[in-house]
Parts: C-alpha cells; structure tokens; sequence
C-alpha cells in the first residue's frame, strides 16, 4: 500500500509543519478513499502566516515593485496555471467529486481571472481633484489595505480563491488563504505556483485545517486588513460582526436560493435545459443553484415533464469519467442534509416526481439522485432553505406579479434566471428581481470581468471587475499648499 501524502501549510515559500503536529485526513467522496493528509491548523499556524504576509507586504520588494511588473506576475501565474491545468482538474475532482468534464471547463477559464487583473494592475490610480484655491493642490491615492484573509467553500476552492487572490494581489496586497477543511490540495498547489510564477514568499500564504478553529484565528488576527469570504450565510454574518467590531472590513459572498422564472412565451425546451443546468450541475452544490423554479401555469406541466424526463436520465457515478453527469455530495453531512431536507418535504406535503434517494453511485460514495419536487409552496422550508444538493421544487404562476412576488419572496438575493422570448418583458424582471445577477434565457454564465454582488442574506461587496479592485484598496486624499506664502488666518478653514 502506497503511503499516504501528506500536506503542509505553505507559509512564506515554504511548507511549514502544524504547530500542534496534528494532521487530518481527507477523503475522495466517490470512492471513500482517503486521499491526503492536511496540516491541522490553529492560532499558533495563523500567526506565523499573517506575519509572513505582513513581512511581505512590507518588505521593499513587494511594496516597491511596480504595478506593471505586479501585472506580469499575474499574468505568469495564469499561464502556469494554463501548464498545470489537467493536474489541477484531477485534484479538485478527487477533493470534491466535481464532474472532470466541468473542472476542465474550469480550469479553461481560470487563467482568464489572471489575466484579467494583470491588464488592470497598472491602471490603479487616483485622482486629482480641483480645489477652490489654485495653489492648493488636492489628489488621491488607491493604496493597497495590507494583509487580506481570504476565507473559501469546498465546492469551487480553485475558482472561488481565484476570485478573491487575482484582484488583491493585483491591488498590492498581500494574503492567507484558509481553505474548506474538505478541499486544501489544489488551494495549496495555487500558491506554490503563485511562488514559482515570481511572487515573492510571504504574498501568498495557506494554513489548512477547521473553520472554528484555523478560520477563525484568521478572523479574529489583530494585523489583518480585510476579510474577503465565500461561504455560508450564518458563518458570513458571524464574520461580519467580527470584522465589524474591528473596523476592518469585509467582502462577503454567501448562500442562495434562486429562481428560475418560466414565462408562457418562453422556449420551453431551452428553459427547460437551462432548469436542468441550473440545480442538476455539479450535483446542486453551487451558490447560484436555481433551485426553485417558477413555471406559468399554462407551461407547467409540459416544463415538469420535460425536466423530470432529462433528470431520470442523468447519468450518476465516476466524476472521473467524462460521460458522467451527476458526481458525488462532497461529503456524507452534506448527503445527510440533502436526504433529510427531501424527507423533510415528503413531510410537508411535497410530491416527489423523480429521485429522493441516496446512492452510493455504483462507487460506494455520498451520492443523491437528482430530485424533482412538485405540490410545494413558499412557505416550505425546502422551498425557503438553501439544500444544496440536487433537488429542485417547481411551483406554477398566473401573472407576471405574480412571478415578481414568489421570486422576491425569500431571503436571498444571489441570483435569477428568467425565461421569455419577449424583450419589454425581460428587461421588466431584470429590473424588479431582487437579485444580485440576472439571466435571461441563459443560466449559470459568470466572467471575472463582470462584477457580481449577492443581495440581502447573499452577500455584502463585489466581486470580479474593475469594481473589486476598490474591495482591495484604500482611498487617501492628500493635500498639498504650493504656496510660500504663511497662512493669512489660522482660525479660518482653507480648501
Ligand atoms: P461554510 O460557511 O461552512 O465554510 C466556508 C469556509 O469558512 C470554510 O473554509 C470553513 O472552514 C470556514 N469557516 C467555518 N466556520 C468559520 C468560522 N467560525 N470562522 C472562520 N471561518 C470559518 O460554507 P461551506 O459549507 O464550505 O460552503 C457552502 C456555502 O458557501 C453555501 O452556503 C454556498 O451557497 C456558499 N457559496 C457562496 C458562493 C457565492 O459566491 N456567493 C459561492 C460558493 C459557495
């Protein structure tokens, strides 16, 4: 038997052991294997990490390097990325039982995020601004914050991280990452490549290990500059407190539960590949989950059947295999809460249409059938609860308002998906749906070129953009007298 790897934290360049040399394992969630052992982190390992960060984020060969050449070693870690893409695929498919045919898609556009923030790194700048005496001169300056924690989910860590290390670094800062406890390797092997790219040690750190017990120390860090986290909505809003009461601020991007609206003068069979798109790809595990669908009622049935056929035809098992469409739940709590949140419906009177049973996927692992839910309404706590698994509960609508209503009528705001083939109608719903991203006829499309915030319980700041650049900065206004002259009156505000 091979023996098992084990990995470390990767502090200032280099893999630095626990403090309390405790180790935990973690386990492929299709086949149960175990895959790798990760360092187990606590204060002590936060500690080192966050002054690793600052020494970086002071030392002059970070702080004075230009923004140009900050570019070219985003750019570099892109194409590093781009080198490594397979094996990187293959690691986040063994970490979290993503289908290997979306990792690969994955990983095509991950570079992307790279060189996307290489081409703005040199365009971060203030500005200057007039002022009412010409020989006052008033300017202002995007400074970077300092030492940015970033705190990620299991479900997407390459993307997810990506998506908060490419702007911050970009900005000028430097960061610790703490990683889901279910997936730290390809979190890991980010950051060494970000040192072979030419970052310098101590940019990029990761302490591996438990929420409670690693992230947390990083929250509470007093030389941190900023939180930016991707995760659930109870452990962002007890982040928010934290970073609140500090001062410090915070990027938060949480839960959802988004509808997926089907108008009577949609194309029903691209809604309903859209609907399936939406709660059925990578098993449901996703924050923009289009998890409850509204359906007109004049579609309704034809758009169940539609989607109840194409779900009991989903092909479950080896995430490995690229015929595969539906892989595991990335761990066995997670399968426990989606077969409890279903049996939770039956009880409340839902009827389930396809699915409703775990499955050991013909692999032995935390499977669940893709599950299609019908006779629910807005005030069942499957409708209203984040599941996060492949279930999907579809209620019909009479009127537009109607639509608006039911939509709005939850505690989210991530994300929408409309479906209607008129134009007056679409820009309508874009306008009135309460959410931070809107789809219209199409599901699931995201750039890091375009900004994305989660309203209400999803989220607070932006990510992706130009707009995240000012996540990751101050502002400082500075102002200069050029006049020799003495001050005429002290007692007298000047501008
Ligand atoms: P989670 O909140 O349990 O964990 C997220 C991260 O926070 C993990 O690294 C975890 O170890 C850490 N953590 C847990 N408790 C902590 C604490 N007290 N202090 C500091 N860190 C702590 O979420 P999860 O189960 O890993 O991820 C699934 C959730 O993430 C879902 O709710 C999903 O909707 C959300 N998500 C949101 C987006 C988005 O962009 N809005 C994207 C993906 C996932």
């Amino acid at each position: 038997m091979s023996e098992l790897t084990t990995l470390q934290h990767f502090i200032g360049g280099t893999w630095v052991e626990p403090a309390s040399g405790e180790y935990f394992e973690s386990t492929n969630p299709a086949t149960l294997q175990t895959n790798y052992r990760a360092a187990r982190g606590n204060p002590a390992d936060v500690d080192r990490a966050v002054t690793a960060a600052r020494l970086a984020f002071e030392d002059p060969r970070w702080r004075n390097l230009s923004q140009t050449r900050r570019g070219h070693l985003l750019r570099r870690l892109g194409e590093l990325i781009a080198e490594n893409a397979e094996e990187l695929a293959r690691m986040e498919t063994r970490d979290n039982g993503k289908l290997l045919r979306e990792m690969r898609g994955q990983l095509a556009t991950l570079p992307e995020y790279f060189h996307y923030y290489a081409g703005l790194a040199d365009k971060i700048h203030g500005d200057f601004i007039p002022t009412s005496d010409r020989q006052v001169l008033n300017y202002t300056a995007r400074e970077p914050l300092g030492v940015v924690g970033a705190i990620t989910p299991w479900n997407s860590p390459l993307t997810l991280t990506s998506s908060k290390l490419a702007p911050a670094l970009c900005a000028g800062n430097t960061v610790v990452i703490k990683p889901s406890e279910y997936t730290s390797a390809t979190v890991l092997r980010l950051a060494e490549l970000a040192l072979e790219a030419g970052f310098p040690p101590g940019a990029v750190n990761v302490v591996t290990g438990f929420g409670a017990e690693a992230g947390q120390a990083l929250v509470d860090h007093r030389d941190l500059a900023k939180i930016s986290f991707t995760g659930s909505t109870a452990t962002g809003s007890r982040i928010a407190a934290a970073t609140a009461s500090r001062f410090i601020g915070s990027t938060l991007e949480l839960g959802g539960k988004s509808p997926n609206i089907v108008f009577d003068d949609a194309n029903v069979p691209n809604a309903a590949m859209g609907v399936v798109a939406g709660i059925f790809a990578a098993a449901g595990q996703t924050c923009i989950a289009g998890s409850r669908v509204f359906a007109h009622r004049s579609v309704h049935d034809e758009l169940v059947e539609r989607v109840t056929e194409r779900a009991k035809a989903i092909r479950i098992g080896d995430p490995m295999d690229e015929r595969t469409e539906l892989g595991p739940l990335a761990f066995a709590e997670q399968r426990d809460k989606v077969a409890g949140y279903v049996d939770l419906g039956r009880e409340e009177g839902a009827r389930v249409l396809t699915g409703g049973n775990p499955t050991d996927g013909g692999l032995g692992g935390w499977f669940y059938e893709p599950t299609v839910l019908v006779d629910v309404h807005n005030d069942m706590r499957v409708v209203r609860e984040e599941i996060f698994g492949p279930v999907l509960a579809v209620m019909p609508f009479d009127t537009e308002e109607d639509a608006v209503r039911l939509a709005n009528d939850t505690e989210y705001g991530l994300a929408a998906g409309v479906w209607t083939q008129n134009l007056a109608r679409a820009h309508r719903m874009a306008a009135r749906l309460d959410a931070g991203t809107v789809w219209v006829n199409t599901y699931r499309a995201m750039s890091p070129m375009s900004p994305r915030q989660g309203f209400k319980a999803s989220g607070v700041g932006v990510e992706h953009g130009t707009e995240s650049i000012k996540e990751y900065t101050r502002l400082k206004s500075v102002w200069i007298n050029t006049s020799e002259e003495p001050v005429a009156d002290p007692f007298t505000m000047r501008s």
